[in-house]
């Protein structure tokens, strides 16, 4: 069910539990600042999610409270994540959904990155 993204953090959501290590993720990388890994139900040939350490409900969230050094580190990983991968060259997408329109479904800033193939249109057809 879509999350209502004005609430406050709540820790005890999914991505956090993952932080924590209390459930288990195919991680990809992590460095001081972020977490990558694959995403359970994938939409995409690579399809892999990109978390911030901090406590951060949605981009919205995150761009107004996040530190310089917070919003630097977060968006060099999500950069990171995709060139290791080999997505740079055949290309590659980010989505950040925020909120009930978006259908964003865990209260956990989430960078999703999706290639390993064309990825048809941006969005469905209204
Ligand atoms: P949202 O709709 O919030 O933008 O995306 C949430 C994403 O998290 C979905 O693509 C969903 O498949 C993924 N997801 C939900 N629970 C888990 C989980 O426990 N582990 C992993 N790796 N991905 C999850």
């Amino acid at each position: 069910m879509p999350i209502d993204a004005t609430r406050p953090y709540d820790d005890s959501n999914i991505f956090a539990r993952i932080l924590r290590g209390e459930i288990p993720a195919r991680k990809v990388y992590e460095d001081a600042h972020a977490l990558a890994f694959h995403d359970i139900n994938p939409q995409a040939a690579t399809h892999i999610l990109v978390i911030p350490k901090g406590a951060y409900v949605s981009w919205d969230d995150f761009s107004e409270r996040a530190s310089e050094e917070e919003i630097a580190g977060f968006v060099r990983a999500v950069g990171h994540v995709a060139r290791a991968e080999g997505l740079v060259a055949p290309g590659y997408r980010l989505l950040a959904n925020v909120g009930p329109d978006s259908g964003q479904e865990v209260p956990h800033l989430h960078v999703h990155i999706f290639g390993g193939g064309p990825l048809g249109p941006m969005i469905s057809p209204r």
